[in-house]
């Protein structure tokens, strides 16, 4: 592969969508990137962004290959194909199949068709533009990225559920974790600015988007995550309750009669903030009808706040000693509010928050929020997913040919 390849295609396939970014190895931000919806349904558009600016053009068909046939040919009219070094694709379920990402082969292949059981909804998508990708792009190296690889240094006694272990031996049953990919990136991030040592560090780590997950990171390896088997357990999310009784849930499939999707609906769909506020599974909106009275508003952050404090304080117990707490994802890199909400609960740990700080952390700006002293500190970091996506490909494409440009 000659040097001059220095452009990864990141690629996140979903049930009815396909992500994109073009990474320049050697930057940050992606040249372009952009996503293609309603792949299986009506008036399916796909939209591209750079620098310039967003455009929007309607897709031939409604499906996935004509998805990435719209980006390579976005690529062609750029004259970036023969700059193309490799793709990296994003998995969500890698079991306990996958510790780190991964040069796809047939066999890598078959290992995340065995993953499928585990997210049906995630995996087979996630194969598809595997497949698509490979059939148009067949002579550079493609990786996979998944997103539980990086919490499986997680020791059994974090990973394992108190339940029978024929449950674990025969189904998997198991926490995996996930959003590993940005876990693994803002903990090194952190780790650099707060000029911390890479062999001896503590954090935790919380992304809160849409879905949202905490991580404790001792020495740069996950030792226990709020998410479980499913994205459902943990912390308050937009839609999903995170932790709840199985004893609640058996107990409202009995007294409304009920059934396993319905339930799986009210779980996924209509929980969170959503379920809480009876408003919007959008924190900002949240907020916004919290600062104007609305009751059920304010209870569903103080909910999301004490619930991500309570996991904070426990993840924290994984670890040799609580360096920093780490705010990342949307709600985590703009919401000035929900964390001061969070650290005002994380008193015993000593640490005060720094409101100007605190406020100008918002839109990417990364840094400490709290003010110095001897405790742990709290920080905000942007996290990155495509980027980290693009470095573990560059650095598997360059293994496979010797040749990539190096990033920095
Ligand atoms: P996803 O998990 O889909 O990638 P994001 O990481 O983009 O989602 O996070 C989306 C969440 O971030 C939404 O709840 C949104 O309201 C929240 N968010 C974005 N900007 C702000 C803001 N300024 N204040 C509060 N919440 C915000």
């Amino acid at each position: 592969m000659p040097p001059d390849k220095n452009l990864i295609l990141v690629l996140n396939s979903g049930s009815s969508s396909l992500k994109f970014a073009v990474q320049d190895i050697a930057q940050r931000t992606p040249l372009l990137s952009g996503l293609a919806e309603r792949l299986g349904g009506m008036q399916p558009v796909i939209t591209f962004k750079d620098a310039e600016g967003k455009r929007t053009q309607p897709l031939a068909e409604a499906d996935h290959g004509a998805a990435l046939d719209a980006v390579l040919a976005e690529l062609a009219a750029r004259g970036w194909i023969d700059q193309l070094a490799a793709v990296g694709h994003r998995v969500v379920h890698g079991g306990e199949r996958f510790t780190r990402s991964v040069l796809i082969t047939p066999a890598v292949i078959a290992d995340i068709e065995a993953c499928s059981p585990l997210a049906p909804l995630h995996n087979p998508p996630a194969l598809l533009g595997i497949r698509i990708a490979l059939a148009r792009l067949p002579g550079i190296p493609h990786a996979a990225v998944l997103d539980t690889a990086f919490h499986q240094t997680m020791p059994p006694e974090a990973y394992l559920y108190a339940v029978p272990m024929a449950q674990y031996r025969d189904w998997g049953v198991r926490r995996y974790g996930f959003h590993g990919t940005s876990h693994r990136f803002v903990a090194h991030e952190a780790v650099a600015m707060l000029g911390l040592d890479p062999a001896d560090h503590g954090l935790v780590t919380a992304h809160l988007g849409n879905g949202g997950s905490a991580t404790a990171v001792q020495d740069g390896r996950s030792l226990d995550t709020s998410m479980g088997m499913t994205p459902l357990e943990g912390l308050v999310m937009g839609t999903r309750p995170g932790d709840i009784d199985a004893g609640a849930v058996l107990h409202m499939m009995r007294a409304e009669g009920l059934g396993v999707a319905e339930m799986d609906t009210m779980l996924n769909k209509q929980s969170g903030l959503l379920g809480l506020s009876e408003l919007s599974n959008d924190c900002r909106e949240v907020e916004a009808a919290a600062a104007e009275g609305h009751v059920g508003a304010k209870l569903a952050l103080e909910v999301f706040a004490h619930r991500l404090a309570r996991y904070v304080g426990a993840l924290a117990m994984s670890l040799r000693r609580l360096d920093a707490v780490v705010f990342t994802g949307g709600i985590g890199e703009n919401s000035p509010q929900v964390r001061a909400m969070t650290l005002a609960r994380l008193r015993p740990f000593g640490m005060t928050l720094d409101a100007a700080a605190n406020e100008r952390m918002i839109r990417g700006a990364g840094g400490v929020i709290t003010v110095a002293g001897t405790g742990p500190c709290a920080a905000v970091v942007a996290t990155n997913e495509e980027w980290m996506i693009a470095c573990d490909t560059a650095e598997l494409a360059r293994g496979a040919s010797g040749s990539l440009v190096k990033g920095s």
